[in-house]
């Protein structure tokens, strides 16, 4: 099958995390049948949440961004599985929370874009960059369910 192995960064950020809703977050990826291959909980530097998020740099948003995503810890990870980039946008919903449909996890838990809980890579290429970004290669697990090869 193909894309199989596709991996994503999800990130809870830091009103996520101080909202309690890890484990909620965390269930609608394992629900959905996607493979968790890395967590951390992580407070991010100012220079990090730059390299994150260069491509927005010269936002009017910009600056306020990074000091949202350094005001608490957030949760780092990396889920696996068919799609997981794209299906893993949808499961977050719309940047905007307010356009973000209810049952995605935006659209259920937050209202605002400044204070939207989640981030989650919008292409292939960008998951890899970002999983560089925030993991070393020996903090991505393989692991597998042997007996049930439909489970990713
Ligand atoms: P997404 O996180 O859905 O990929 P973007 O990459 O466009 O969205 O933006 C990154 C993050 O910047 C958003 O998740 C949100 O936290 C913040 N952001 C985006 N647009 C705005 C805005 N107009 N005002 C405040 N914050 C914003
Ligand atoms: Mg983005």
């Amino acid at each position: 099958m193909a894309n199989i192995k596709e991996r994503t960064f999800i990130a809870i950020k830091p009103d996520g995390v101080q909202r309690g809703l890890v484990g909620d977050i965390i269930k609608r990826f394992e629900q959905r049948g996607y493979k968790l291959v890395a967590m951390k909980m992580v407070h991010a530097d100012t220079k990090m949440l730059e390299e994150h998020y260069k491509d927005l740099a010269g936002k009017p948003f910009y600056a306020g961004l990074v000091k949202y995503m350094n005001s608490g810890p957030i949760v780092a990870m990396v889920w696996e599985g068919l799609q997981a980039v794209s299906t893993g946008r949808k499961l977050l919903g719309a940047t905007n929370p307010l356009d973000s449909a209810p049952g995605t996890i935006r659209g259920d838990f937050c209202i605002q874009t400044g204070r939207n809980i989640c981030h989650g890579s919008d292409a292939v290429d960008s998951a890899e960059r970002e999983i560089a970004l925030w993991f070393k290669k020996e903090e991505l697990v393989q692991w597998d369910h042997h007996s049930a090869p439909w489970i990713y």
